[in-house]
């Protein structure tokens, strides 16, 4: 029996060690990873950049204290502004508490304008925000707030795609939208390229924020270095985290001009948040990911990856319902239930991968996948399918 909180139907599987984008376990077992410790492990197993970074840093002070400076955390904080719209972070220890500083931000800025009754979000059906309260209210799934009394209010929820619906939910109270360029847990949803122009056009129309959670599409993932750089406008607010440490607890919450400039003494703090140890670990990470070639080597993978995605659908026309995804975070929808699915690749196949919503099987490799990894993979989701046409023709039978 567990000592632990039932909050996570776990597999017994353990994993001792790890070597690119390998994982092996307690038994030996070599497992091929696209699940990335849900897009988080972006360099894969054993980067000895990062390694060295992280032993170095040991070394060293850990912990301080945010008042005091921290020279890892100005370093990394100002390289992120440098290769994005942001003109501000806030380091955070997890994606959730980023987001909540992103609608912080948000509603502040409003407040810091004299407009302190804008504080609705606008956010959207299939989203997933987090864990924290404030996060449960904002992704609005019913399962994840049923049982935890009331929800924060302050969010609105519609599905995404259609603008005139959005600015018909537009009132005067209206602070921000929020949403995912990507959705990943809600089913690998990308959002059209028009439809996050609008949203854009909306929030200068109306003098309201744009908050991109770029927590899990965000860090080199979709073949850019963030996801919003795909649709030529920026957003004001921004959320990211997974990939940022590379299996290190980090997040930030990445804000441009005023908006950010709302953010004064005394409006938000975190004990941890962007430590010297943290951003050690995420100035070697970004080293990496900024590398040249880095990402055009993501853009090309996802490609390859959505290529042979697209033959397996014609090979598994039944199984396969829809290709979802960009870049490598990539997805399809499948017939046959995906949490039964994922386990089958996991027992039989020795192949780590996602469930997502929408009976979606989410692939997450960590981003220095190579073809022949995709095409091992891509075998093991077929022999899977085989396996399970083989199965399900045996039980009709019976
Ligand atoms: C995972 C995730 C979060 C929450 O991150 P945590 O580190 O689990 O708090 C928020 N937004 C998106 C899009 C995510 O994928």
């Amino acid at each position: 029996m567990s000592a632990l909180y039932g909050t996570y139907a776990r597999s017994a599987l353990a994993f001792e060690r790890g070597e690119g984008v390998r994982l092996f376990a307690q038994d030996g077992r070599p497992y091929l990873d696209f699940h990335s410790g849900i897009a988080v492990n972006s360099l894969g197993y054993g980067d000895k950049h990062v390694i060295g970074a992280l032993q170095a840093a040991a070394e060293k002070v850990w912990h301080t204290s945010n008042v005091f400076t921290i020279p890892e955390q100005e370093k990394l904080g100002q390289r992120l502004v440098d290769a994005t719209f942001a003109d501000s972070v806030f380091f955070t220890n997890s994606g959730a508490e980023a987001v909540e500083c992103a609608i912080k931000t948000a509603r502040h800025y409003q407040f810091a304008k004299g407009q302190p009754e804008k504080v609705e979000i606008i956010a959207f059906t299939g989203s997933f925000h987090g864990r924290t309260l404030g996060t449960i209210a904002a992704g609005g799934n019913p399962s994840y707030l049923e049982g935890f009394g009331p929800a924060l209010p302050g969010f609105k929820h519609l599905a995404p795609g259609d603008l005139a619906a959005v600015e018909a939910l537009i009132t005067p109270q209206t602070c921000g939208i929020l949403i995912e360029p990507v959705q990943g847990e809600g089913g690998v949803t990308a959002m059209s390229t028009e439809f996050l122009r609008g949203l854009r056009a909306l929030c200068d129309q109306h003098d309201m924020v744009l908050i991109f959670d770029e927590v899990q599409c965000g860090y080199g993932r979709t073949g850019k270095f963030f996801a919003y750089e795909w649709t030529g406008i920026v957003p004001d607010v921004m959320a990211v985290a997974k990939g940022i440490g590379g299996g290190f607890p980090l997040g930030a919450c990445l804000a441009k001009g005023e908006v950010a400039k709302s953010m004064v003494p005394g409006t938000h703090g975190s004990t941890y948040g962007g430590n010297p140890l943290a951003c050690a670990v995420g100035n070697a990470v970004l080293d990496r990911i900024l590398s040249p070639g880095f990402i055009d080597h993501v853009e090309k993978m996802g490609q390859r990856l959505a290529w042979h995605l697209q033959q397996l659908q014609q090979r598994f026309p039944t199984l396969v319902v829809e290709q979802r995804g960009k870049g490598l975070i990539a997805g399809i929808k499948i017939t046959p239930p995906v949490r039964d699915f994922v386990a089958r690749l996991r027992d039989n196949h020795q192949l780590l991968a996602v469930a997502a919503g929408d009976n979606v099987l989410r692939l997450l490799p960590p981003l220095v996948v190579t073809e022949a990894d995709i095409e091992e993979a891509v075998g093991k989701i077929a022999d899977a399918f085989a396996a399970y046409e083989k199965d399900a023709a045996a039980s009709a039978t019976a």
